[in-house]
């Protein structure tokens, strides 16, 4: 049982071991893994191709393929409003914003999934939540995930809001709206891309122009990922490219999140599972 308890850690050979955060939860799960998979899997993977549900799968599967159907139209669409309005300049500012943006939204929600809730909350524990707990332990399994599940689930998010900015494309003339639409399209795609990304920054091998990208910090590179999967476990929560990761670690950002929602009353997953072991 302890080899068991110890193969978390003992799996990764770079010092990637499971997060604070619902670590019981987690060692339980590895627990379950470890005899179905890693004994013939290499360090970091479970052995284990996880599966959603039929539903969850026909969500991600239409949503994908939808995507480049509204994204396309967009980008078209909102860059001709641009040029109309002899506002085409602003296009260049909304690449750079967009990756921020992206940045900063997937670090929230990877925060929020990595401190908040569990793999048994109704409907996003076992979607989104799992798969981030999960990624703690085994952290090369997302190397082996096909594309519409790294990609999938931020597609649902982002179909209802494509279809909303292409709406407001249709509905208003204005020069700003237009510049704010490409904007959110751009930052929807990098979202999207973001598992790609970092699926690359977890691969053993890369394609030179992958290497590049990651060299030029354009994509998340992978030495500054692995601080995320190192002791604390409380930082770097930014996977799209980590631009703004050393500004919220300065200014401790997630950590003042986390003082206001307690005081809200709103407890971590570790705090309340700590909470729930002295009651017991
Ligand atoms: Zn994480
Ligand atoms: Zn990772």
């Amino acid at each position: 049982m302890s080899a068991l308890l110890q193969d978390p850690i003992d799996l990764e050979n770079e010092r990637i071991s499971s997060p604070p955060q619902a670590k019981t939860d987690q060692l339980a799960a590895a627990v379950v893994l470890t005899p179905h998979g890693s004994a013939s899997s290499p360090p970091g993977y479970s052995g284990i191709a996880e599966h959603s549900t039929p539903a969850h799968a026909f969500l991600e599967h239409s949503t994908s393929i939808l995507f480049p159907v509204l994204f396309v139209p967009n980008v078209y669409f909102s860059f001709d409003r641009l040029s109309e309005l002899e506002l085409l300049w602003l296009a260049a500012l909304a690449i750079p914003l967009a990756l921020v943006l992206a940045d900063f939204i997937g670090g929230l929600v990877h925060w929020a999934a990595d401190t908040y809730f569990s793999e048994d909350t109704p409907v996003v524990g076992p979607a989104l939540i799992k798969p981030f707990r999960q990624h703690h332990i085994f952290p090369r399994d997302i190397c082996k995930h096909t594309l519409v599940s790294i990609v999938g689930n931020v597609c649902i998010l982002a179909l209802p809001i494509l279809a909303l900015c292409q709406y407001l494309l249709w509905v208003s003339q204005d020069g700003l709206l237009a510049f704010a639409i490409l904007c959110t399209t751009l930052m929807t795609a990098a979202t999207v891309a973001t598992n790609v990304f970092h699926k690359w920054a977890h691969q053993e091998e890369s394609s030179a122009g992958v290497r590049w990208l990651q060299r030029m910090r354009l994509v998340l590179e992978p030495r500054h990922h692995q601080v995320h999967h190192t002791e604390p476990f409380e930082m770097h929560y930014c996977i799209t490219n980590g631009w703004l990761n050393p500004l919220l670690n300065k200014i401790g950002f997630f950590r003042k999140l986390e003082a206001i929602l307690n005081f809200l009353g709103i407890e971590t997953t570790n705090a309340r599972n700590s909470c729930d072991s002295v009651r017991m």
